[in-house]
């Protein structure tokens, strides 16, 4: 092997980290490395990650093996433990050069291993110019990091601190060149992305920074959200959804539950009420929106009541886009020192929130047949709607923008007939 393997876990903001980890750790002169991007939102996340860890040192005896991420971040220790392993940085370590120079030699101590700092102590998010996301027709553009929140079964602030965004200027110069690389569609992320703003000069917020982008990136053609708090939208944001066809008509809501006393015990700042509320509006502001949500199953304390609740709240907003999270006790937060569910009836209680999901996913595709719709081609055979479904269409190079309508769906995917005269402009390289 020669060169940088990464192998990334988790959310886009990590995608994202792990071009700018690419980038820093070839400036370093790193050479003959597997970078493992941890992601630790689940205890399942984290086995995997270590299992990946096993893998790539069989297959790369003589490579360096450096983990990255939020797991390594809030539990660097048992990373270090690992012998495949050489060295563990921080997620403020992976992203500079230094955290790739003068890497420890083989057969160092667990202790020497490891460059992680105080996540917390971190106060800005220093602006990441990429150029590509490798082997994706759209780009991801970190806008914010870390949380300021502190929800009651998550781990994530402890793996990337508070909250911090990055100027504006720097996201619109960011955008400009990945849009002048070919990029027809952007997302921006972050790990709370709706605080956008909050610690700059005259406090911008998220929809502040879309419409700039927008105004400011005048070829960019579609503009994508990562996940928000419904609760945390900003007026600014819901004019671009209800005005704006570059603003893509999908949002994906950190919604976690549908019943009040566990949204509570959540430390959720939202009610059941607004977030039926908030899909009402947006539904009224973009017909033809797609809704998608996070929900957990079997937090603890929750009742057979109380999940009929979770489930009732795909229909009471509409939703057509499930993430299902089976409840996951991580070390250090609060819900994981509450009595615990057992895992059987987690396990049932999450399938029956899937199954749910599917019917109304299905319900979905179905509403979209015989539409027009705009696709954006991801890979040969296979794109996105605006509003983010995907489409089986044999026609249109990755990165391209295809007209064309629906002509059913296989329930998973839906199928589309490319419209006549379509263009097939080049992509990204
Ligand atoms: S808002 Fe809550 S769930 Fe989201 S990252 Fe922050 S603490 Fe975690």
């Amino acid at each position: 092997m020669s060169g940088i393997d990464i192998i990334t876990f988790g959310c886009r903001l990590n995608t994202y980290e792990s071009e700018v980890m690419r980038r820093q750790a070839e400036s370093a002169g790193l050479n003959n490395a597997v970078l493992v991007n941890t992601c630790a939102v689940t205890g399942e996340a984290v086995r995997q990650a270590k299992q990946a860890i096993r893998r790539a040192r069989r297959e790369n005896p003589g490579a360096r093996l450096i983990v990255t991420g939020c797991a390594a971040q809030t539990d660097a220790a048992s990373f270090a433990a690992m012998d495949e392993v050489d060295a563990v940085l921080g997620n403020e370590e992976k992203l500079k050069a230094a955290g790739y120079r003068n890497l420890p030699d083989f057969g160092v101590s667990a202790e020497e291993k490891i460059r992680v700092n105080d996540i917390m102590s971190v106060r800005n998010t220093a602006p990441q110019m990429v150029d590509a996301i490798e082997g994706r027709a759209r780009a991801f553009v970190q806008v914010q990091n870390g949380c300021d929140h502190r929800c009651t079964f998550c781990i994530i602030p402890f793996g990337r601190g508070n909250s911090r965004s990055v100027p504006m200027g720097a996201v619109v110069d960011q955008v400009s060149r990945l849009v002048g690389n070919g990029y027809r569609e952007v997302v921006i992320t972050g790990v709370d992305a709706t605080s956008y703003g909050a610690d700059l000069p005259g406090r911008p917020t998220l929809g502040k920074l879309a419409s700039t982008i927008l105004a400011n990136v005048p070829d960019l053609e579609r503009l994508r959200l990562s996940s928000i708090d419904s609760i945390e939208a900003d007026d600014h944001l819901l004019e671009l959804i209800a005005d704006e066809q570059r603003f893509m008509p999908y949002l994906h809501l950190s919604l976690q539950h549908g019943d009040d006393m566990i949204l509570k015990r959540m430390k959720r700042r939202h009610s059941r009420t607004d977030a039926v509320e908030f899909c009402r509006t947006v539904r009224e502001l973009r017909p033809g929106i797609a809704l998608g949500a996070d929900l957990i199953a079997g937090f603890p304390t929750e009742t057979e009541e109380m999940f009929d609740n979770a489930l009732s709240l795909i229909d009471a907003c509409s939703l057509s886009f499930l993430h299902v999270f089976p409840f996951s006790p991580r070390d250090g937060t609060p819900a994981a020192r509450m009595p615990q569910h057992d895992r059987g009836l987690i396990k049932t209680r999450a399938a029956k929130l899937r199954q749910q999901g599917e019917r109304a996913y299905r319900q979905h595709l179905q509403s979209m047949a015989q539409s027009d719709q705009k696709i954006l081609i991801e890979r040969p055979g296979l794109g996105r709607t605006e509003n983010f479904t995907p489409v089986r269409i044999d026609s249109g190079d990755p990165g391209t923008i295809i007209p064309a309508t629906i002509s059913g769906h296989d329930g998973g995917k839906l199928t589309a007939v490319a419209r006549s005269g379509h263009s097939t402009k080049q992509a990204a390289a």
